[in-house]
C-alpha cells in the first residue's frame, strides 16, 4: 500500500478546484470521484443551464462546466479513482480510506462529498413501491423518460430546485403542479418569475402529497390541503421530490465531529475539521450557501490549508 500526500473524497466544484490547487502544489492528489453514489461531478451533472457561475456570459451546463473543472484539475496531475469510499479511518495519520478495491492511506484528507437530494416518505412513494416507476428525486436526470411525455407532473417544496425542476419539466409535460406546503415560495424572485408566468406551470398552496397511486406506474395523487385538510385525488404521470439535501457524511462513522443536521462542522472560516489533517469543502460542510462557486471557493480553502498542513510537518 504506497503513502499518498492528499487524498481528495468527491468530485464535484468543491472537490475539483481542491485537486487543481493541490496538483499545482505538486501534491500529486489521488481524488475518489465515487461510482454508485451519483454521477463523478456531483450535483451540477443533473443540473440543466448554469447561468450564476462567474466567468460564463452566456451560461454553461452543469456537466459542460465540471468536465472543465475535472480537465483543469488533470492536467496538473490529479489522479482519479472512479470508485465509492465506503469507510476510513481517521483515528492516527496516516489515515485510512476504504473503497470496493482496497485501502488506501494519506497523510492529509480533504472531504468534499456533497450531499444528496432528500426523499418524503409518502405512501406509495417507497423503494418497491413506485419508485423509480415514476417517482423519483431529479427531474433534470429522469423528465426526459418517455413516461413522462404529455402527462400531469408533479414537483413537491418551494424552492430554486423545485420552480427550475418544474419549468424543466415543462418541455416534456402537458401540463407541471409545484406542491407547497405553504403559501410562499422560498426561491428566488427570478426563478419564481421565471415559474408562475409559464403557461403549463401552476403552484398548489398550502398543501402536501397525502399518496401516490397506480398500477405499473404512477397514474394519480392525492393532494391534501394543509389549511382545510381537503383531499383532492388527481391524474399524474409522475412526482418529483425537491425538498433539499442530506450531506454525505455516513461513512465518516461519527469520527469528526458534525452539525446537528449532520454537515461536517468546521472551524468558522476554514476548512478544519474537529480531526488535525482532515479538512472539509464543499456543501458537506455548508447548509447555507449551497453553491458552485462558493463550493469552489472552499475547495480551494481546503487545499491551501492542506498544504500549508503537510509543509508544517515536513
Ligand atoms: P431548499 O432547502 O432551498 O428548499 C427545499 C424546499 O422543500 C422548501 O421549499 C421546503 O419548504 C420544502 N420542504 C422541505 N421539507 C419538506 C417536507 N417535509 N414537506 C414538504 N416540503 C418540504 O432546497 P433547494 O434544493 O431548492 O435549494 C438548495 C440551494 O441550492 C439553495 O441555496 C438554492 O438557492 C440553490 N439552488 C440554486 C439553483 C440555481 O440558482 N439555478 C437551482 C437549485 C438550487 P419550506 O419552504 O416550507 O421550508
Amino acid at each position: 500500500m504506497s503513502l499518498e500526500k492528499l487524498i481528495i473524497i468527491g468530485s464535484g466544484p468543491a472537490g475539483y478546484t481542491a485537486a487543481l490547487y493541490a496538483a499545482r502544489a505538486n501534491l500529486k492528489p489521488l481524488l475518489f470521484e465515487g461510482f454508485f453514489s451519483g454521477p463523478a461531478g456531483g450535483q451540477l451533472m443533473t443540473t440543466t443551464e448554469v447561468e450564476n457561475y462567474p466567468g460564463f456570459p452566456a451560461g454553461i451546463t452543469g456537466p459542460e462546466l465540471m468536465k472543465e473543472f475535472r480537465d483543469q484539475a488533470e492536467r496538473f496531475g490529479t489522479r482519479y479513482l472512479q470508485e465509492d469510499v465506503v469507510s476510513c479511518d481517521l483515528s492516527q495519520s496516516p489515515f485510512k480510506v476504504v473503497s470496493k478495491s482496497g485501502t488506501y492511506e494519506a497523510e492529509c484528507l480533504i472531504i468534499a462529498t456533497g450531499a444528496t437530494a432528500k426523499r418524503l416518505d409518502i405512501k406509495g412513494t417507497r423503494d418497491g413501491e413506485f419508485w423509480n416507476r415514476g417517482v423519483s428525486a431529479c427531474a433534470v436526470c429522469d423528465g426526459a423518460a418517455p413516461l413522462f411525455r404529455e402527462k400531469s407532473l408533479f414537483v413537491v417544496g418551494g424552492g430554486d430546485s423545485a420552480v427550475e425542476e418544474a419549468v424543466f419539466l415543462t418541455h416534456y409535460a402537458s401540463r407541471v403542479y409545484i406542491v407547497h406546503r405553504r403559501d410562499e415560495l422560498r426561491a428566488s424572485k427570478i426563478m419564481i418569475k421565471r415559474a408562475l408566468s409559464h403557461p403549463k406551470v401552476e403552484v398548489l398552496w398550502n398543501s402536501v402529497v397525502d399518496e401516490v397511486k397506480g398500477g405499473k406506474v404512477v397514474e394519480s395523487v392525492v393532494i391534501k390541503n394543509v389549511k382545510t385538510g381537503a383531499l383532492e385525488t388527481m391524474p399524474a404521470g409522475g412526482l418529483f421530490f425537491a425538498v433539499g439535501h442530506l450531506p454525505n457524511t455516513a461513512f465518516l462513522n461519527g469520527q469528526i465531529e458534525l452539525h446537528p443536521n449532520d454537515y461536517i462542522k468546521v472551524v468558522p472560516g476554514t476548512a478544519k475539521t474537529s480531526r488535525d489533517g482532515v479538512f472539509a469543502a464543499g456543501d458537506v460542510q455548508d447548509f447555507n450557501y449551497r453553491q458552485a462557486v462558493t463550493a469552489a471557493g472552499s475547495g480551494c480553502m481546503a487545499a491551501l490549508e492542506a498544504e500549508r498542513w503537510l509543509a508544517a510537518r515536513e
